[in-house]
């Protein structure tokens, strides 16, 4: 049994990959401080209700899978919350610091505890960290856009201490992914779907297992070659940014 920690799999893409990864044959520990909507009584299957930005239930979770013969060799951190577009005098302290303590201290947490285990093993390993094209562009996101674009910088750095050791580590960023968070978002009227359509160069929004497909091709042997990238699964909305300042902003 190959076995997996995918953070934040109850739901949007980190429901995709756990259902990806499942049907390839992989096992599934899904650590989210959300249960998941599908059964998780299975044997290829461990939930665990955590917080990831408690270190200290992270490294408790990793310490007690050890104990129990449940060694994963790969990790991918979905786990993130949205933020609100907000200028810097109305974004207060608490939702700088929820933002900054899911995404950079929790993705950190979680490498720091399943990273080093499969390192200190001598792998093998594969960590699939997530960012964002918030965190590659600007964006009116100011404590979300710079916690992913760390935790972009995180994986190079990380992919450098464990690569001798068997361990890679890759990052995806994904565009405006078709997901639970971001049907609030447009419910909430915060973003609009015609607007994410058009800013990229599919015409569409991402699927959440698009993102998932990546994941599943960053820890396979297919993708052994490559360590430290960071991915953009966008649509092509990378792509798309100089466009907008052309009168049409599309092409033809
Ligand atoms: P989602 O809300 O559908 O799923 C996120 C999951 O993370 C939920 O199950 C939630 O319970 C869990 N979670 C949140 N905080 C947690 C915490 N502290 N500890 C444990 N679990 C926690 O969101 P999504 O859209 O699938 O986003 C997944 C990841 O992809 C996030 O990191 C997000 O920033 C990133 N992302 C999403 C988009 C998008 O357009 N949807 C674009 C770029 C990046």
């Amino acid at each position: 049994m190959t076995w997996t920690v995918v953070t934040g799999g109850a739901s949007g893409i980190g429901e995709a990959v756990t259902r990806r990864l499942r049907k390839a044959g992989y096992s599934v520990v899904i650590v989210d401080c959300s249960a998941p909507a599908d059964n998780t009584d299975s044997n290829d299957i461990i939930f665990r209700q955590i917080d990831i930005s408690d270190e200290a239930a992270v490294e408790a979770l990793a310490a007690e899978l050890e104990e129990s013969g449940v060694r994963p060799e790969a990790l991918i951190t979905c786990a993130g919350v949205l933020q609100r577009p907000l200028p810097p005098d109305k974004l207060s302290w608490k939702e700088w610091d929820l933002v900054q303590n899911v995404h950079l201290r929790g993705t950190y947490a979680c490498c720091k505890s399943f990273g080093s285990r499969m390192a200190s093993r001598g792998g093998p390993g594969a960590i699939v960290t997530v960012s964002s094209v918030a965190g590659l562009q600007s964006s009116p996101l100011h404590s979300y856009g710079p916690a992913k674009a760390a935790i972009a910088h995180l994986t190079r750095s990380l992919a450098m201490e464990w690569g001798r050791q068997g361990v890679r580590v890759n990052c995806v960023a994904p565009g405006f992914t078709k997901t639970p968070a971001l049907d609030r978002g447009m419910t909430r009227k915060v973003l609009s779907a015609t607007a994410m359509e058009k800013f990229s160069a599919l015409g569409r929004l991402v699927e959440s297992d698009e993102v998932a497909a990546a994941i599943e091709f960053l820890i396979s042997p297919a993708s052994s070659g490559i360590t430290g990238v960071v991915l953009p699964v966008d649509a092509g909305n990378l792509a798309a940014a100089p466009w907008r300042a052309y009168e049409s902003g599309e092409p033809g």
